[in-house]
């Protein structure tokens, strides 16, 4: 090669990113600072972006709106919710041919509208008349919402203890607000355990579920994906189970002191201060090690 100066050409090493949230481009309603413009570049570089978020409470629309108010643009088709996995998880379990009103959704309106993207009509709980469920519920499907009542967890109840499939969306025990972190949806699970005796099947990160099902929706194997993330204990151990390399940055939950003193199994494949110190490792000129 000879002509046009000496720049190396190398190959891209990643063809997309599955970029959390909460912590790594906002913290609640402000931006981290950097994300944005790292998120325009990795564009540029043509790879392809996979929003996903354990907040199952929010419709992707509405996450994409979240989104560009921090100046990231996006559309739905690249957000993956907790209740979009957990609606793909009761379809491979049960089939897309389940009747109207056997599924139960407790949560907020990002868990009903992903079953119905899949073809099943939920039953809420506001929905159930005193006399319960004119049929038994097949399977219920729970997630965080703001406006669940102590009535909603009392449905989720008698459906577990009927032997419904009960499908939790995530568990992370707390939800950070402008004000700090709250219960999140894994307290509200763990009532509904404690007060049935019953385990859910629990589907958004870390569970590899989650990721295996954002390589099918972005149609690419797992080594030509880099996940980024700010907590170890869901983006980077589901990553790890779902055998994607893992970024940690160190905009949220988890720093480098953290991740350091895990054993070597569970170490992020990278630590990063942000979104765009990964621009050399996606373009391949920071090769990543394992
Ligand atoms: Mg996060």
């Amino acid at each position: 090669m000879s002509g046009h100066g000496s720049q190396v050409v190398t190959e891209r090493a990643f063809d997309a990113l599955i970029i959390d949230l909460d912590g790594v481009v906002y913290t609640g309603a402000l931006p981290i600072e950097g994300a944005a413009e790292g998120i325009n570049t990795a564009r540029e570089d043509g790879l392809r972006i996979l929003f996903m978020t354990n907040n199952a409470a929010k419709m992707p629309a509405d996450v994409v709106s979240h989104l560009e108010s921090v100046g990231v643009a996006a559309s739905p088709d690249e957000v993956l919710t907790s209740s979009q996995v957990a609606a793909a998880y009761v379809v491979s379990e049960l089939g897309d041919d389940i009747e109207a009103g056997r599924v139960l959704a407790v949560g907020g309106p990002g868990v009903s509208y992903a079953l119905n993207e899949v073809g099943i009509s939920p039953m809420l709980p506001s929905q159930i008349g005193s006399d319960g469920p004119s049929q038994p519920f097949v399977a219920i499907v729970q997630g965080y919402g703001p406006q669940l009542r102590v009535t909603d967890l009392h449905e989720a109840g008698l459906a577990v203890n009927a032997g419904a499939l009960w499908v939790a969306t995530n568990t992370d025990a707390t939800l950070p607000t402008p004000r700090g972190m709250v219960p999140g949806n894994g307290a509200l699970v763990a009532a509904v355990a404690h007060g049935t005796g019953a385990t859910p099947v629990v589907v958004g990160k870390p569970q590899p579920f989650a990721y295996e099902m954002a390589l099918k929706r972005l149609g690419l194997p797992a080594e030509r994906v880099l996940a980024i993330g700010d907590r170890l204990d869901t983006d980077i151990d589901g990553a790890i189970a779902a055998n994607v390399p893992a970024a940690l940055v160190l905009t949220g939950v988890n720093t480098a002191a953290d991740a350091h003193a895990r054993p070597s199994q569970d170490q992020p494949t990278l630590i990063a201060a942000g979104i765009p110190e990964l621009r050399a490792t996606w373009l391949g000129e920071d090769p990543v090690s394992g």
